[in-house]
């Protein structure tokens, strides 16, 4: 393995670990603190100490970014901090909860650096857990050749860590608000038996299933929910197909490949083409005429992607729409010609 030197280690740790918190950062920054007031040994109080006041001036802001990757959840140094602002805690008191609660991993993985685990143990400090900091000399000298630039790169890291947190917390609010969508929909109801759709859908989709385009007869069929129910909160008959019980469990409460969604617009046009009472139902939730349905189960589409994420079920890696029958036997072709 090639030689590296304090300052490719320090480099590795700050810029290619794994953060999923900004703790990393604000030990770093306090190591500096230490360095500069020329400590070795740094006692648990006085590391809480400054510990504290590196969040104290960080999210000393109207409104503070987040300092954890996970949304939903406050980082433990936020709710010290808010706690302290609000008078809730004194600033011994807000210390105190530092060195009992912040503490437990920072201390133990500052050196680690993706699946490098021990690359740098113990280069810049060892440590006995609640009661001190060694610093050790490869630290000092670092600080000494290049303190500036480590100050800075500290400040970048730092925001760009707030930066990322924040854009995934409002992507995340993003998919809670199109959720809303369809919890608060007139459509949203209660999970019921579908078993009494089956021979209906059977008749419209040719009698084959609807994932792999192979014969469903003699096979017991399942109903299943095109754009999952678990986001969409209805049984509503546009998004109801046959599958056999194996293809089912494949897709499970995944999204499915928009050929699929082609699949399920030709399917409902099929139904659209009949008398069947259901076309009401179907005009009703699309739209009454197929350009307008087409673009509604689009939408649909497109809400429960941003919600479940992109990373599609491409359906069984046999199934082509060119070979599938059911495009063959659509009752609205036979209704035409
Ligand atoms: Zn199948």
């Amino acid at each position: 393995m090639a030689e590296f030197n304090p300052e490719d280690h320090w480099k590795a740790i700050i810029l290619f670990g794994r953060n999923t918190a900004t703790y990393k950062i604000a030990l770093a920054k306090s190591l500096l603190a230490f360095c500069h007031q020329g400590m070795t040994t740094v006692s648990w109080e006085y590391l809480s100490k400054q510990f504290f006041h590196e969040y104290l001036n960080r999210l000393n802001l109207e409104s503070p970014m987040p300092q954890l990757y996970q949304p939903g959840r406050l980082a433990v140094m936020v709710r010290i901090i808010a706690e302290y602002k609000s008078g809730k805690l004194d600033e011994q008191g807000a210390i105190d909860r530092v060195g009992n609660e912040a503490f437990g991993d920072v201390i133990k993985r500052f050196h680690n650096v993706g699946s490098h685990g021990n690359l740098s143990e113990s280069m810049f400090y060892r440590f006995d857990m609640g009661k001190n900091l060694i610093i050790t000399d490869d630290l000092h000298s670092l600080i000494e050749n290049s303190a500036t630039e480590l100050e800075s790169e500290l400040e970048a890291r730092w925001s760009l860590l707030e930066g990322a947190f924040s854009l995934h917390h409002d992507n995340y609010q993003l998919c809670n608000d199109l959720r809303e969508i369809y919890l608060k929909s007139e459509d949203a109801t209660e999970r019921k038996s579908l078993t009494g759709n089956v021979g209906f859908l059977q008749g419209y989709q040719g009698n084959t299933c609807f994932y792999c385009g192979l014969d469903l007869n003699g096979i017991n069929a399942h109903v299943d929910h095109v754009l999952p129910r678990q986001v969409v909160q209805h049984d509503l008959i546009w998004n109801l197909v046959l599958a056999h019980a194996h293809c089912n469990e494949q897709k499970s409460d995944r999204l499915v490949g928009d050929h699929y969604i082609e699949k399920l617009i030709a399917r409902n046009e099929n139904i659209m083409g009949s008398n069947h009472p259901w076309k009401k139902e179907i005009e009703h939730a699309l739209g009454s005429n197929a350009g307008r349905r087409r673009s509604s189960i689009k939408e649909h589409y497109q809400r429960v992607g941003q919600i479940l994420g992109w990373n599609h079920w491409g359906g069984s890696p046999t199934y082509s729409p060119d070979k599938d029958a059911f495009y063959k036997k659509l009752v609205t072709l036979l209704n035409q010609s």
